[in-house]
């Protein structure tokens, strides 16, 4: 019995039980794993295996193959997506699978299926649990450990476009078992939206419970226009459980990907949702109403149980940002480096009826804020320097991994009484406030000061991201568009 046999027999019989491996298939699977592992000596052990996620096979599979030099640490990943691979259900498959669930219960149909998403190792969920969380200030902070921080908005045209041109890029559904950034267990499932074909795939980094994305079938860029409103509300017809948006689709106030028209939604209701009105304004002619969400950022929300009713007033407000100006408050619509304006929806499906959310956003630079007049402003880079997108915009902050370990010792620098060391200056803002929190109640602890800070920080970058500073002004820019105060 050797070593390599057992974690071949462990991995099978972990399939079979957690992936829907069928007994008829069982030898197929496993010559499979053994082809991906170079064809070494096997004989069946009878090995079995009751863990109900791979994290720990796989690290078993990686330790003995390193000891027998059938590939090294830094093949890892790509080993345990072969082999993962080669042991998972067809895309077809799984479609078939979860489209039967569908017919009965969308979140049972979601619910199996981010879970085959985890138990295939596409979404890497134990790496998800231990990024640190917490909610500050009723917004959530997450520091993301297990995904790289993108500075560089460039990139985000791209859509991070591969060599070859093949697949176009990050999230095209030719990414569906791609050897190519080791996408061979992506499994996504068949979405129609307003009469077009997209797809649903799962994040394997999420930010929240089951953050998905939903896909354009055709490589075409971000763009949204009244047929947005309308796919969203469809969608949350479909899983009435997910929240939905759509980045802005312009860059640094948008997503990473802007050549490929998507989505992102998932099972969390995210704090903005929450957000309770500050005004309620009605329209004769609209079926629904208007509430201006008391929010650092301006949002406007759309309640309505009519979708196409919805759908228009969405895009009436849509077409008037998009060309409005008001230079005093430096919101100009376009200019020599093109279109500035831009709005980016997100729902939920309520009591109510559909609650369409839209932010106005506005991506204009300055000489002063050459990375946005409207994006975190320079004293809080040091925080988050990245674009504020959908997800932060409605209050889940995503801040870079880096973060933990440095923020860990201004912690033990204002615990200690000392002053910042020159390494960590960037941080004399957080230093300086979170030092008078803790000052002020030192039994909380100087982790507790840092944490309200960050939350505070968060709060002051959603401020720098409101195009309308003052609320009035948003009542008043929907006086525009006809609607009155109730
Ligand atoms: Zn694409």
């Amino acid at each position: 019995m050797n070593d390599l046999s057992v974690i071949v027999d462990k991995l099978t019989c972990y399939a079979r039980k957690n992936l829907g491996l069928s007994a008829a298939d069982e030898i197929y699977a496993r010559n499979a794993v053994l082809d991906v592992l170079g064809a070494p000596d096997y004989a069946y052990t009878g090995a079995t295996c009751s863990d109900k996620t791979p994290e720990k096979l796989l690290e078993e599979l990686s330790s003995v193959c390193e000891n027998m030099g059938i590939f090294t640490a830094d093949e890892r990943e790509e080993y345990a997506d072969r082999v993962m691979n080669a042991l998972s259900l067809s895309p077809q498959n799984v479609r078939m699978r979860f489209a039967w669930r569908l017919k009965n219960s969308s979140k049972s149909a979601t619910d199996w299926f981010y879970d085959y998403c985890v138990k295939c190792d596409y979404v890497k969920k134990s790496k998800l649990d231990k990024n640190p969380r917490f909610e500050e200030g009723g917004l959530i902070v997450t520091i993301n450990k297990a995904k790289p921080e993108f500075r560089d908005p460039k990139k985000a045209a791209s859509g991070n476009a591969v060599k070859g041109g093949y697949p176009k890029c990050a999230i095209c559904r030719e990414n569906e078992g791609c050897p190519v950034r080791n996408k061979r267990t992506l499994r996504t499932v068949d979405l129609t939206l307003d009469g077009e074909k997209w797809f649903w795939q799962y994040s394997p980094y999420g930010y929240f419970y089951q953050h998905g994305i939903a896909i354009n079938c055709q490589h075409t860029p971000m763009h949204v226009d009244r047929s947005t409103f309308v796919k969203l509300a469809e969608f949350v017809d479909i899983f009435p459980h997910y929240f939905i948006g759509c980045n802005a689709p312009l860059p640094r106030i948008g997503g990473s990907v802007l050549a490929h028209d998507h989505f992102q939604g998932g099972g969390e209701i995210l704090p903005m949702h929450r957000a309770v009105a500050w005004r309620r304004m009605e329209r004769s002619g609209f079926e629904g109403f208007v509430e201006i969400l008391d929010w650092p950022g301006t949002v406007i929300r759309f309640i309505s149980r009519n979708k196409q009713a919805l759908a228009d007033e969405c895009e009436r407000l849509r077409a008037k940002w998009v060309a409005y100006s008001a230079p005093e408050l430096g919101i100009i619509a376009e200019d020599e480096q093109g279109v500035h304006n831009a709005v980016s929806p997100t729902v939920i499906k309520t009591g109510r009826g559909y609650e369409m959310n839209v932010i106005l956003r506005s991506n204009i630079t300055s000489d002063t804020y050459p990375d946005g007049v409207f994006h975190a402003h320079p004293e809080f880079h040091s925080i988050k320097k990245e674009s504020i997108g959908l997800i932060e915009a409605q209050g889940l902050f995503i801040l870079p991994g880096r973060l933990e370990g440095e923020l860990k010792e201004v912690e033990g620098y204002i615990e200690r009484g000392e002053a910042l060391p020159e390494g960590l200056l960037q941080f004399s803002l957080v230093y300086e406030e979170a030092k008078q929190l803790y000052n002020a109640s030192p039994a909380e602890g100087a982790a507790a000061a840092i944490r309200r800070e960050l939350g505070s920080i968060c709060g002051r970058i959603l401020e720098n991201t409101a195009v309308f500073k003052d609320r009035q002004l948003t009542v008043n820019f929907m006086e525009e568009l006809g609607f009155y105060l109730k």
